[in-house]
């Protein structure tokens, strides 16, 4: 089946009022993980892949196959998006290669992370989608700052630049972007708050005014996985050293969801479940050393993981 456009993946998803996760890879395992999760729970769903980071040397054949893949995948309603673009020349790279939708984030500099100037974003971000646009592919852009590993920090509420609704909406005005990542209080990374009320404080007035401004925008969440308190303890009792912290609650993603929220991005949960499963298996069978045996706990736990989001999100049995 050609592959779907975020525009087209979350035209249903505004209709339906629910959101669609999107889900970071960075290994054809790892997609496989997340496209038969999308098979299971007949759950539309966004495939994610992040420039420079990928388990293998030659990024332009990883991107083929991982269109290929996605291509498989006949029944799903796949988006296959570029996320955290930080160049045109990632996004231009993206496009050539079959994503159907990028993400253009100039809300930071390139060079130094520092927040951009509002007018650069716009520079930037406007000349991805002029030329997205031809070529039938969707945008997303980011205002404000997520705070967290996007910053090179560790996620307190106080680094966080909030998005600004006068400022989305001349965003949106001047760039045409079909998605919207807003900063409201989440954070990136697998290190996020130190305590459990940080992931309470979604600013869900926030979102809702920015959606009610921008009604053909789809507002994406950033930063928004709840790092379950039980990967790791898992990952830390089998060699790990990953800080526990607090994540978003699940609970906070759906009222998100109720506010507008239409695209959740889902990093570091699945990540964590692949990592807790494959150190437990590694130290539990100290002699296996066949890969087979080592990647079905990593890859089952990650398929377990983004199947769960999908229930919570609302877009499990979409078809
Ligand atoms: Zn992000």
């Amino acid at each position: 089946m050609t592959l779907e456009t975020l525009r087209e993946v979350l035209g249903r998803a505004e209709e339906g009022a629910y959101a669609v996760g999107a889900f970071n890879v960075s290994s054809l395992d790892q997609a496989v993980a997340v496209l038969d999760a999308a098979e299971t729970e007949r759950s539309p769903v966004i495939v994610q892949a992040i420039a420079g980071m990928s388990a293998y040397s030659d990024e332009s054949r990883w991107w083929h196959r991982l269109r290929a893949l996605c291509e498989e995948y006949a029944q799903v309603a796949v988006a296959l998006h570029l996320d955290h673009g930080r160049t045109y020349d990632d996004c231009a790279r993206a496009i050539d290669h079959g994503f159907t939708s990028v993400m253009i984030d100039a809300s930071r500099a390139a060079d130094s992370d520092a927040p951009a100037a509002f007018l650069d974003n716009v520079e930037l971000t406007g000349r991805v989608t002029t030329l997205a646009r031809p070529a039938g592919v969707s945008v997303e852009g980011e205002l404000g700052t997520i705070g967290g590993a996007e910053a090179g920090v560790t996620g307190i509420l106080e680094e966080i630049v909030f998005a600004d609704p006068d400022q989305a909406v001349e965003f949106v005005d001047a760039t045409g972007v079909d998605a919207l990542a807003i900063a409201v209080g989440t954070s990136h990374g697998s290190v996020k708050f130190t305590d459990e009320a940080g992931g309470q404080r979604l600013r869900l007035a926030l979102i809702a005014e920015i959606r009610e401004r921008l009604p053909d925008t789809f507002l994406v969440l950033h930063g928004s996985s709840s790092v379950p308190a039980d990967a790791v303890t898992a990952i830390n009792l089998h060699g790990g050293q990953v800080r526990p912290s607090y994540g978003i609650s699940p609970g906070q993603k759906s009222e998100g969801i109720a506010a507008g929220i239409r695209k959740i991005n889902q990093g570091t949960d699945s990540h964590l479940a692949w990592s807790a499963a494959l150190r437990t298996f590694l130290d539990e069978n100290a002699a296996v050393v066949e890969p087979s045996e080592q990647l079905a706990p990593a890859i089952a736990a990650f398929r377990g993981m983004v199947a769960q989001r999908m229930r919570e999100f609302g877009s499990a049995g979409r078809f």
